[in-house]
């Protein structure tokens, strides 16, 4: 009886069928009948078979490159083998390492049903009738009355927030200070092409967030078997993703599939009621008797103003992304608790993809066909540990190990532009569905801590935010204005020199300047890039070459505060009706894991605002 999990199945890429996941193919099969000991691979019935993880291998240590899937069996679809075959069936618990049993509820339900099982109103739509009376923070709902809740910012993380605050009745208004995703490609269409950033519309702000002109990779060290991560990946599909993502073993969507993906998403929110505010800031709370009774929003695309305006509500969910430094300066002229968080800065490298695809595929790099081969464009990850002397003179009691790695890696992608004020320059990458641009780039980044924003002198809860300010300024004057990148060859940068001055191409829009990066970063960061970088080449051996650029600044890895939370209800430690949920919070780093943050969130706010009951 039951579902049996078959691990590690490895198909070599000649006999693998190509890019249909779902396909339970005879070379699989094949191999399936291996792991079970089976004799007859052609008697094995499909249709027992699902395919839950594919993914590319081609790590050194085999003598092959191949796919590698992951496959549920379901044993009660083996009906129709002969009865002597069943003696092996029952002899499936000794095959470890490659069999496990699973348990029957391995894929959770689809979201939106699963809320309307146990939300407490009738129909979001026509009976608006709350059946609890619920008290909340000293609270009380009339038992007519929705409770409002004001969600702010549209990235992951509220939208996922506000799709179960909507789907189980509450009155939601969604207010996001950059624009729609159609406006928001017209604002960073001119930012590419004429150096205009719009300060409220650009790569961080905007409808779907800091994610939607990204790599839209979907991978999360939350794992991809836990519940809430393949809820999210259901819910992406729901909303136009495509079906792949549940199999591929690093899903990635692309700029431009995130587009229409946040088109139906939108839609699908408006037709629950949700009032979605574009171009529109939150600029203030409104705080009595130390609980949030509204907010005051402002046009953000209209600077001459101050025209606040007040909205009302039981609850604000605050989805702000790391980069709503104003919002956070907000946050402390109300005393919200909120403490300094370790991140990391660094540098990112461009190779030419072709580089990247030889160095991991060797043979096989002509199969990469730019995206529409087999095998997939080749991507990286690394890290190390470095331990350097004690080479600050600031700060000679400071611990000399850092972990250096590699970060959001994006293959057949682009640089671009992630600043959100002119006077400030930093950088992160993208790229399109089918990666097929000739760069390959990654963020190379060291973690940065307490100590190294007291060397700067920098102190309160927001030392953090000034640290990436102080470097993004840096980066800006080195680069000479208009958005032009510093950049130096990590050949030159591993030799503290400069004798490149004609740089090799960058797949930058905005261009790019050769400058010497040791001035930029504290030279412990730098020394412990350096290092890493050297070890790196040792993994990957041609990832230092005069044809590898190093472009400056990569600083806005996640969150430099934690606005701390209650764990079991999501609420601020000392603002009751504040729900601080998302990477700007503190409490995620990527597209997944916010959208995970926020779905988890919604129903701990609707929770307390009484309107469900279920397990989360
Ligand atoms: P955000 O997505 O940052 O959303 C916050 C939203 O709040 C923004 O839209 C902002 O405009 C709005 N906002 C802020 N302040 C206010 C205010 N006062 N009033 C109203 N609205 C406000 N992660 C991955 O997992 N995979 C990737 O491939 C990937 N690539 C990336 C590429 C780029 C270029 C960037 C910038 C990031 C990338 N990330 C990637 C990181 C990922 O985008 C974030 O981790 C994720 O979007 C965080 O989600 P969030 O909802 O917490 O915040």
């Amino acid at each position: 009886e039951g579902v049996w999990r078959l691990l590690r199945l490895g198909v070599s890429v000649h006999e693998d069928p190509g890019k249909d996941f779902w396909c339970v193919s005879e070379a699989l099969l094949k191999e399936i009948a291996r792991v079970l000991e089976f004799p007859v691979a052609s008697m094995l019935p499909p249709e027992a078979f699902t395919v839950v993880r594919k993914s590319f291998d081609a790590r050194k240590l085999q003598k092959e490159p191949k796919f590698v899937y992951t496959v549920d069996m379901d044993v009660r679809k083996l009906v129709s083998l002969e009865p002597r075959t069943w003696e092996f069936i029952s002899e499936l618990d000794q095959k470890a390492g490659f069999i496990e049993f699973l348990h029957h509820e391995s894929i959770s339900g689809d979201l939106m049903s699963t809320i309307r099982n146990h939300r407490k109103i009738d129909d979001t739509a026509s009976a608006r009738e709350v059946h609890s009376n619920h008290v909340t923070g000293g609270y009380k709902f009339p038992a007519t009355r929705r409770p409002k809740v004001v969600v702010v910012g549209s990235g992951p993380s509220g939208l996922f927030a506000s799709l179960v605050l909507a789907e189980v009745g509450a009155e939601v208004t969604l207010i996001e200070r950059g624009q729609a995703v159609e406006q928001r490609g017209r604002d960073i269409g001119a930012l590419v092409v004429r150096r205009m950033l719009q300060l409220e519309s650009n790569f961080c702000f905007g409808e779907g967030g800091a994610g939607t002109w990204s790599d839209g990779k979907l991978v999360t060290r939350i794992g991809r078997n836990n519940s809430s991560v393949l809820t999210v990946l259901k819910t992406l599909v729901h909303f136009g993703a495509p079906c792949s993502i549940l199999v591929d073993g690093k899903p990635h969507l692309g700029t431009d599939r995130l587009v229409p993906l946040l088109r139906n998403f939108r839609r699908y929110l408006q037709e629950l009621g949700v009032t979605i505010r574009f171009g529109t800031r939150v600029d203030d709370l409104v705080v009595k008797s130390e609980h949030i009774v509204g907010v005051k929003i402002s046009d953000s695309r209209d600077q001459s103003e101050a025209c606040c305006q007040k909205l009302g509500c039981d609850a604000v969910v605050l989805a702000v992304g790391h980069s709503a430094r104003d919002t956070y300066h907000m946050l402390l002229s109300h005393n919200v608790d909120v403490v300094r968080k370790d991140f990391a800065v660094g540098l990112r490298i461009e190779h030419p993809q072709e580089l990247i695809n030889s160095i991991q595929y060797s043979g096989l790099a002509s199969e990469v066909q730019s995206g529409r081969g087999k095998v997939p464009v080749a991507d990286y990850q690394v890290a190390e540990y470095v331990n350097l002397r004690d080479v600050d003179t600031l700060s000679k009691s400071d611990s000399t190990s850092r972990s250096c790695y590699s970060f959001c890696m994006c293959p057949g992608g682009q640089v671009v532009l992630t600043s959100t004020d002119p006077s400030e320059l930093c950088i992160n990458g993208m790229s399109f569905s089918r990666r097929s641009s000739r760069w390959a780039n990654a963020a190379l980044v060291v973690n940065v801590s307490s100590k190294d924003f007291d060397a700067l002198n920098l102190s309160g809860p927001l030392a953090g935010v000034e640290f990436q300010r102080t470097f993004e300024r840096k980066a800006a004057l080195m680069g000479g204005g208009n958005f032009v990148v510093p950049v130096q060859t990590a050949t030159d940068f591993l030799e503290n020199r400069l004798s490149v001055t004609s740089v090799p191409p960058s797949s930058y829009r905005l261009g790019v300047k050769a400058a010497n990066l040791h001035k930029l970063f504290p030279v412990r960061i730098t020394e412990a890039l350096q290092h890493a970088i050297s070890m790196f080449d040792k993994e990957l051996p041609g990832f230092i070459s005069n044809n590898a650029l190093l472009h400056g600044v990569e600083t806005r890895t996640s969150s430099p505060i934690h606005i701390t939370r209650r764990s079991d209800t999501c609420e601020s430690t000392n603002l009751k009706g504040l729900y601080p949920i998302g990477e700007g919070a503190g409490y995620a780093g990527g597209i997944v894991s916010a959208a995970v943050d926020g779905m988890h969130a919604g129903f701990a706010v609707a929770r307390n605002l009484g309107l469900y009951d279920g397990s989360i």
